[in-house]
């Protein structure tokens, strides 16, 4: 963000639960105060049915099994890897029946600890275009927001490339790839359906929609990502519409996910983490975000 642009944001009401996600990348590249606390051990737990979170304390990592192998979402910072590791044996999985390991979007904070991650169980890394790109060079392209302010990550060796709304399979499983561009160009929202006997429900692992940026990369007037504000508009749109009984975010605080397992754990069981509006009131919050950000690059 440009100072201008700092300065307005000051006196802007940013949602709450958004609010950690507006300085993560704001700081000097190759520097991160938020790593290590992201970073903290997360004792991993069942969400519903055969999805379970395996990620560290601040970046998510989900893990949906079944008896024929199982998918991973994201790979937190590199230093993550060997935590999300030990959290799937903990949970008495093998990473050698992981087969697919996918992303929400490709920074350093949900991306890094892919390579590792995927040595570390042979799975195929599966990306749209824009991230496929960016998993395999180890570094965005200028068409990046957060290009120039952000570490790259360990490049990722092999990537299969996903459509927007490709499903993937892996036995009974069946996730689907929803392109949600805007705080990059790749970013990508899956969704598939868990069961716990009868009850089948929609979970949907948003990718991040914050108008966040390097200096002097502005929303309202980009010649190297033109299309970045109708993106975002499309992205709102397309997840405003998806149906949603189970939101997860590739930042745990984005959706409230400490409070809701607090709630599970107190009695609520599965039932806390179920919120069929979560889906439209994230993209509320980003719809706000992103006008106040507009208006103040139109204003300043
Ligand atoms: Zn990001």
């Amino acid at each position: 963000m440009n100072g201008s642009i700092r300065r307005a944001f000051r006196t802007i009401l940013v949602p709450a639960m958004l609010t950690t996600l507006a300085v993560a990348h704001d700081e000097a590249p190759g520097t991160c105060k938020d790593c290590a606390a992201w970073n903290e051990t997360q004792k991993p737990f069942r969400v519903y049915g055969n999805t379970y979170y395996v990620g560290v304390r601040g970046l998510s990592s989900i893990l949906v099994t079944s008896d024929r192998g199982h998918v991973l979402i994201d790979g937190g910072l590199a230093e993550s890897a060997p935590k999300i590791a030990a959290s799937v044996l903990e949970l008495g999985f093998r990473m050698e029946d992981v087969k697919f390991i996918l992303n929400s979007h490709v920074h350093f904070d949900h991306a890094g600890g892919i390579a590792e991650l995927q040595r570390l169980s042979g799975a195929k890394v599966v990306a749209s275009q824009s991230s496929a790109k960016v998993l395999q060079e180890g570094h965005s392209g200028a068409d990046d927001p957060q290009f120039g302010s952000i570490r790259g990550i360990p490049p990722v060796a092999h990537v299969k490339v996903v459509k927007d709304g490709e499903t993937l399979t892996v036995g009974p499983l069946q996730l689907t790839a929803h392109l949600t561009p805007g705080h990059t160009p790749g970013g990508t929202t899956w969704t598939w359906k868990s069961c716990e006997s009868e009850r089948c429900l929609n979970v949907v692992y948003a990718d991040s929609l914050t108008p966040v940026s390097a200096d002097g990369f502005l929303f309202t007037r980009n010649t190297v990502y033109p299309s970045v504000l109708e993106d975002f508009e499309n992205s709102f749109n397309k997840l405003d519409m998806l149906p949603c009984d189970i939101l997860l975010t590739s930042h745990p605080d984005a959706s409230d996910l400490w409070t809701r397992l607090e709630k599970h754990d107190h009695g609520a069981g599965a039932d806390a983490f179920v919120d069929p509006t979560a889906c439209r009131r994230l993209v509320a919050a980003a719809r706000e975000w992103l006008q106040a950000r507009v208006g103040a690059e139109r204003g300043g």
